[in-house]
């Protein structure tokens, strides 16, 4: 057997280390037992990681207009095209929009073309959408976008409070350790700040389920709660802090019962958690998306770095705040200066650092003021001012706010380039050349998670047909617009190299990124020069997760700021007066919800990749639109219907959930679904494109909409083994099963156009076997090619009507049905009766709803139990918060 390969999860911010075996012709993927990150832990999506390495869909040829041509055709179309924008209407007329999956070599390689050898700074990342207010507050507050905290001070604090984060589905392994540490705590208090009870609340002692957006409420009341209660740490803000008189004089007014109405929570609980925080010295709060994506992202960060700055607790064990990023490198792309308002190695646009970099680059045409960010350059794509747009590794037609807007801004812009692992996503189809990019598993380079550890990411499988790392595709690209000498990279560790040198170059402890004493690792030579580092790549391939800052060879930095020395001229933090601001559109009678988005437990982004795994689709299949059930019955709408959410730009067509956990006048929808998925689950399409005036991040949460009933006149699905167009069909969705495609579909005609559909696509006559009633409008049809299956269909009037996918999927597994398969193939259950599992919960191990149900009725009344009974749960750990709700409902 081969040594494992010591690699890093590509999905989120958490960035655990995963150790890759080659097994049985594929790939056995484990924790890393000796990752800081997550020491041996995976959730559901790291754990599958070795389904999603197939070569389908991948993008393995350069292609212009669909048409494959040769890696050097199409780097000189784009260069050339490239070229003559910039020479015929500036370098502004041309940007990146780049991605949180990028390695930061490839990061790295992109900013140096656009901002120093472009003379630009259109090149933004789609973090943008996920952290930008993060960085933003933390910038006005320390001075840097430092992230002071790691995550052992999430076990050691006797308080954490996670606000605007589902940790237990989003950042799956931190919400493990902390939900360990509690076990093993009891006192340590957990509580959590969101409009729902999401699954995250299991461990919570406090839930505080507040009004959509009023976050800076809240922490502004504990900001003058502190102070009346004599628990602001004066001393601290004399020595180490500036503006704090105004912070404080701003929520003077604050009190208990105020704030409770701001944020439609009981005082009760608004001051249980004002105590809690005022008397545990040890806390930490852990802020996410909840917070950054909003129109005032950057006031709310703000708002609780004040109550941490104030009570000294800031980069102390156990006390501190602590911004967590959504994407795998999204640290990594700040590190570098991936948003368009930095300029590289977390120095920002000020005449001194451009003088800098562009010595350091030998870079005279470097860019001299900020870029575009997201929304303004997809805005400026669409008005003309943008001429050639290239998107690395991200799926803007899906993910941006007002994504139709998006969408139609690339349809107009004359010259779209797409490097990207996927041949079809929605952002695919509108790019006039396609470049075929590694994927993990084959990229070589580095990331930085959320506690600014660096980690590897290694590969283990050799690059496909003609794909190549983005950092050589853009070098490529650069060469060829007359930049060879600035761009000549052999290898990831020279760029990687020069970067950590850049971060060093005349730093003088005056930046807080400095990763050059990774370079003294090997060479012992002086940082701040371009050296050639010969022995630096031996070092680099075997670098072990360290967190920056590194000035010392091989010793990074757990916790920032613990001296009170922050990085603003004066040495000192700021805190931020800024008052409360609502979300930037209020429901009215037109559109009376409030509309909130974000991720589910087992899939990832536009599910380019968890999309392939059939175990991670087990789980949730389906965009569904959750409402309370109080708002069901008021709109009539029913569990497993349909319905329709119309925002201002656009609309989403959704399966029905209720909810007694959704905050009443709310609706949730998942972010997942694309275009190549479903017919209308973008939900970016119904998202505002309202921004944060500071960060440019969009408020994706509390958006205005309606919901209405789809009347449907038919329901229905088709298991077949190849992927079937849809289009035809108002609603559909389409997601792998375990040997082929699953297809929900739904249709306002009264009778079902699909049974003849289907045959006038598949052939009239040979191999069907069908059902059809059509007085109710029920068919059954099913296509065996030498008793395999080939497609099973079923169409009803009712949903409810329709049988469990799960039997029927399990033969496509089979090479041949039985005579009893065959007979019992259009009732949708086997003959003799197995009972139904029902949907899955435990991913790892195939565990269904129903057999765990059966299971606490048989008297399994804890988590144990049931792992012991069943398994479930006793892998990953993801389904434990599922399996406690259902215990506790039980
Ligand atoms: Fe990957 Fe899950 Fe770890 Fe995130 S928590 S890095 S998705 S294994």
């Amino acid at each position: 057997m081969r040594e494992p390969v010591r690699t890093t999860c590509p999905y989120c911010g958490v960035g655990c280390g995963v150790l890759v075996t080659p097994s049985d012709g594929g790939f056995t993927v484990r924790g890393d037992p000796e990752h800081p990150a997550n020491l041996g832990r995976l959730c559901s999506k790291g754990a599958a990681l070795g389904e999603t390495l197939s070569l389908d869909d991948r993008l393995l040829y350069p292609e212009i207009e669909g048409a494959r041509v040769s890696w050097d055709t199409s780097l000189d179309t784009v260069a050339r095209r490239f070229r003559s924008v910039i020479d015929e209407h500036g370098p502004d007329a041309v940007a990146f929009y780049v991605s949180g999956q990028l390695l930061t070599e490839d990061y790295y390689v992109a900013n140096k073309l656009m901002k120093g050898f472009i003379g630009s700074a259109n090149i933004d990342t789609n973090s943008r959408l996920c952290m930008s207010s993060a960085v933003a507050g933390q910038k006005r507050a320390f001075g840097a976008d430092t992230v002071p905290a790691c995550y052992e001070d999430l076990e050691i604090a006797d308080l954490v409070t996670l606000v605007g984060s589902n940790a237990a589905w989003a950042h799956p392994v931190v919400f493990q350790r902390i939900a360990a540490a509690k076990h093993a705590r009891p006192g340590m208090k957990v509580v959590v700040i969101d409009p729902r009870r999401t699954a995250t609340c299991d461990i919570a002692d406090l839930h505080l389920a507040m009004a959509p957006g009023a976050d800076a409420w809240l922490f502004l009341g504990l900001l003058n709660h502190l102070r009346r209660a004599g628990a602001i740490d004066w001393a601290y803000l004399e020595r180490h802090t500036q503006d704090f008189g105004a912070a404080l004089t701003e929520v003077a007014e604050l009190t208990i019962p105020g704030v409770a109405a701001q944020c439609g929570l009981s005082e009760a609980d608004v001051a249980s958690y004002y105590r809690l925080f005022t008397v545990t010295p040890k806390a930490v709060t852990l802020f996410s998306q909840g917070i950054n994506q909003s129109s005032s992202g950057v006031d709310k960060v703000n708002a609780i770095l004040n109550v941490h700055l104030a009570t000294g607790r800031v980069g102390q064990p156990g006390a501190s705040p602590f911004s967590i990023t959504g994407q795998p490198n999204a640290m990594g792309g700040r590190e570098v200066g991936g948003l368009a308002n930095q300029l590289a190695a977390h120095m920002d646009f000020t005449p001194e650092a451009i003088d800098r970099v562009s010595r350091f680059w030998e870079a005279p045409s470097i860019a001299k003021k900020p870029g575009l960010k997201a929304v303004e350059l997809f805005d400026a794509v669409r008005d003309g001012r943008i001429k050639a747009l290239w998107v690395m590794a991200t799926n803007p037609a899906v993910s941006l706010p007002d994504a139709d807007r998006a969408v139609a801004a690339m349809r107009a812009c004359p010259f779209v380039v797409l490097s990207d692992n996927n041949r079809d996503t929605d952002t695919a189809r509108l790019a006039h050349v396609r470049l075929p990019a590694a994927a993990w598993g084959e990229k070589n380079g580095t990331v930085t998670n959320s506690e600014r550890r660096i980690s590897r990411q290694r590969p283990f499988l050799p690059l496909p047909a003609e794909a190549r790392p983005d950092w050589w595709i853009v070098a490529e690209v650069a060469k060829r617009m007359g930049f060879e000498n600035a761009f000549n990279y052999r290898e990831p560790s020279e760029i990687f190299a020069e970067h950590a040198a850049l971060s060093g170059f005349e730093n003088d402890s005056r930046r807080d990124f400095d990763i050059s004493g990774l370079l003294s690792l090997t060479t012992g030579s002086a940082v701040g020069a371009k050296e050639e580092h010969p022995s630096f790549a031996v070092a680099y391939d075997t670098l072990k997760p360290i967190q920056w800052p590194v000035t010392e060879a091989g010793r990074g930095t757990a916790r920032m700021f613990g001296s009170g020395r922050y990085y603003h001229e004066s040495g000192k933090a700021r805190l931020v007066a800024a008052p409360p601001r609502p979300p930037a559109h209020a429901p009215d009678a037109g559109r009376p919800f409030v509309f909130n988005t974000g991720r589910i437990r087992d899939q990832w982004h536009t599910m380019t990749r968890s999309g392939k795994s059939a175990r991670l689709l087990a789980h949730i299949d389906e965009p569904f639109v959750e409402l309370h059930p109080d708002d069901l019955r008021r709109i009539g709408l029913q569990p497993g219907g349909l319905a329709r959410v119309r925002g201002a730009s656009g609309a989403v067509l959704a399966r029905v959930t209720s909810s007694p956990e959704q905050r009443p006048g709310s609706v949730f929808t998942p972010i997942h679904w694309s275009g190549c998925h479903s017919a209308q689950a973008r939900v970016g399409a119904l998202i505002p494109a309202v921004t944060d005036p500071i960060s440019g991040q969009p408020e994706f949460k509390q958006a205005p909409v309606a919901v209405e009933p789809y009347a449907a006149g038919w329901h229905g699905f088709v298991l077949s083994r190849q992927p079937l167009d849809c289009t035809e069909a108002e609603y559909w969705t389409r997601v792998r099963g375990r040997a082929g495609w699953r297809h929900e579909l739904a249709g306002l005609e009264a009778d079902c156009p699909w049974p003849d559909r289907l045959r006038q696509r598949f052939g009239q006559e040979d191999g069907w076997i069908v059902m059809h009633d059509r007085a109710h409008k029920r068919y059954r049809l099913a296509l065996l090619q030498s008793d395999r299956v080939e497609i099973v269909a079923f169409f009803d009037r009712e949903p409810t009507a329709l049988p469990p996918r799960q039997w029927l999927e399990s033969l496509f597994v089979k090479a041949a049905l039985d005579d009893a398969e065959r007979a019992a193939l259009l009732l949708g259950r086997p003959s003799r009766a197995a009972p139904d599992s029902g949907r899955i919960v435990c991913a790892c191990l195939g565990v269904g709803e129903h057999d765990i149900r059966r299971a606490i009725a048989d008297g399994a009344s804890s988590v144990d139990a049931l792992g012991t009974k069943l398994k479930a749960g006793t892998n990953c750990g993801s389904c434990i918060p599922e399996l406690k709700r259902m215990l506790a409902n039980t």
